[in-house]
């Protein structure tokens, strides 16, 4: 899942490259991606690309300045730039990858993908970002904030970490395999509660936010969106390392497994040694 620093790259690429193009036309091929009805896709054409915006993991395309299509690429989902469309009418809706495609003046575009049989991509037509319900409630940016409002927006949730730091109502942009990391990297068990952090582990935990979600940024920017997954790959310690070494210390990579996710860490780093208990495991157990 596209998490802040791949969705801040996608953003920096489509400044980069689209600001100022004008959208020929904007076609929906999977009618359930797109959320509005009003305004209607039609609205963008002929309209001039003027931003591209990171709001927590939503990506937003601004037009004249007053139109957003804001885009959660949920799991499976990603945006594909294209130099050239191939040729042929408009898109027809169908079961292809593609939900929605945005054609620019210059023959250029993008197409927002989702691979998979789960149709998870949420695209929104808004004069508001904040329209958008995700969007409305996201908390303060996790690249962002400073100790003070980290600390507060941390321990205003009782919770496992690892749930509260990718819970993006407390803190927008992380996601599974960013939490992973900076759990590695503040040396923190992902089942520590965070109302019982101490200042240092808080302060710790503040400080690999910002290291690693900037490194993989860094790492990000510049890159062409089909290089951003590999890029992110790359830079993982722990996630989907499962049986691999830690490149700290040398012990293994576990993993925890619930129903439709798994987090990975390292026992030796985050938890004393010791091996977290892996549910699915203990109740096969019991
Ligand atoms: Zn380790």
């Amino acid at each position: 899942m596209p998490e802040l620093p791949e969705v801040e790259a996608l953003a920096g690429y489509l400044r980069e490259r689209a600001v100022g193009r004008r959208v020929d036309r904007v076609e929906v091929a999977a009618i359930s991606a797109l959320k509005t009805y009003e305004p209607a896709p039609a609205a963008a054409s002929g309209r001039t690309v003027t931003d591209a915006r990171r709001h927590g993991k939503f990506l937003a395309v601004v037009f004249d300045d007053d139109l957003h299509l804001v885009v959660h690429l949920a799991r499976a989902g990603w945006l594909h730039y294209r130099e050239a469309f191939p040729s042929g009418g408009p898109l027809r809706p169908g079961k292809g990858p593609i939900a929605l495609r945005v054609r620019l003046d210059d023959g250029s575009g993008f197409d927002l993908t989702e691979a998979g049989t789960q149709k998870k991509l949420a695209a929104y037509l808004v004069t508001d970002p904040a329209a958008v319900p995700g969007v409305a409630k996201l908390g303060p940016d996790a690249l962002a904030a400073d100790l003070d409002t980290f600390a507060g927006r941390l321990r205003s949730r009782r919770g496992q970490v690892k749930g509260v730091l990718t819970d993006q109502t407390v803190l927008a942009g992380v996601g599974n395999a960013y939490s992973d990391e900076i759990l590695h990297a503040a040396r923190l068990s992902p089942f520590a509660l965070s109302d019982r952090l101490t200042d240092e582990q808080v302060a710790a935990l503040h400080e690999a936010t910002g290291r690693v979600l900037g490194d993989a940024v860094s790492r990000s920017l510049g890159q062409k969106a089909a290089e951003l997954k590999g890029e992110k790959r790359s830079g993982l310690t722990v996630h989907a390392r499962t049986g691999l070494p830690c490149p700290i210390c040398g012990d293994t990579v576990r993993e925890v497994s619930f129903a439709d996710s798994s987090l990975q860490y390292c026992p030796t780093c985050q938890t004393g040694g010791k091996p977290l208990a892996d549910r699915r495991l203990s109740r096969l157990v019991r």
